[in-house]
């Protein structure tokens, strides 16, 4: 798990160069990192995840000026994401290495579409253009991807086999991305205006490729709640009207990742409640 953490901070010192780059169209491997308030270039030890930013106490060490608190956060989330899609995925469910790798790289993808959503209200046509086919070929190549007894994601009751599984990823494709499309055109004519960006459809989309159909149901419902929590007091204390719906969709995904097993058991007990009911009405 040790090692893990630290495999993320590394990571994730990646996705803050993607942040970054992407949205401005710069190349995600050169030039090194350098820094934006005097492009001196960085030098390995001043680059170290977390530990360069305490020992810089967040400054440039040549023209001083601040680096954001964001790079040591993005890069202690996406330590602590790994190691739990390690607990998760291997220590408690023992599924396969290659499982946890694709929730990792779905994961990592979620991340740089938060943040360059938060700050650009865009969510980058590089994640989810490369997202939504590599969903659907990683699940022709890994069927166990839908195939996960007791969880969200078990296709069909029978094993299933590679086209079964490719079926399962088109089904949450069609099932992420429609729901939120759905959204987006049923907002567009209550207040005549974009309430929901495509990019939100394109990400649901990508997210349902790889997590199927029914969790991404359960995504779609849960990822409002967020929403609330957050848009509230946005609203109230910066009266900015623009809200990213992506970061909420993202934070969605992750919790309905990493928590599906407590999903399972509520909608197992909401539906002994309406079997109670429906067989109360009859006898
Ligand atoms: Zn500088």
């Amino acid at each position: 798990m040790f090692i893990f953490f630290i495999l993320g901070l590394i990571v994730g010192s990646f996705l803050n160069v993607c942040i970054y780059r992407i949205p401005r169209k710069k190349s995600v491997v050169s030039p090194g990192s350098f820094c934006p308030g005097c492009s001196t270039p960085i030098r390995w030890y001043n680059n170290i995840p977390v530990l360069s930013y305490i020992l810089l106490r967040g400054r440039c060490q040549t023209c001083k000026s601040r680096i954001s608190i964001r790079y040591p956060l993005i890069e202690l989330l996406t330590g602590y994401v790994f190691v739990h899609l390690y607990y998760v995925f291997i220590q408690s469910r023992h599924e396969s290495f290659s499982i946890f790798l694709i929730y990792s790289v779905l994961c990592c993808a979620l991340i740089i579409s938060t943040f360059v959503d938060l700050e650009l209200l865009i969510i980058p046509n590089e994640i989810t253009f490369i997202g939504i086919p590599l969903a659907l070929v990683l699940s022709l190549v890994f069927p166990g991807l839908h195939n996960a007894p007791h969880t969200l994601r078990n296709f069909s009751l029978i094993n299933v086999n590679r086209l079964d599984a490719f079926v399962a990823s088109l089904f949450g494709v069609l099932a992420g991305g429609g729901m939120i499309f759905l959204c987006s055109i049923l907002g567009k004519l209550a207040f005549r205006k974009d309430v929901m960006g495509f990019g939100d459809v394109k990400l649901m989309g990508m997210v349902g490729g790889i997590v199927g159909w029914k969790l991404s149901v359960v995504i779609f419902f849960v990822a409002p709640f967020f929403g609330l929590l957050m848009a509230v007091p946005v609203l109230v204390l910066k009266k900015k009207h623009l809200i990213p719906y992506g970061p909420f969709l993202s934070l969605a995904t992750l919790v309905c990742i990493l928590k599906q097993d407590y999903f399972i058991e509520f909608m197992n007990m909401y539906a002994q409640i309406f079997t109670i009911l429906f067989t109360g009405f009859h006898s």
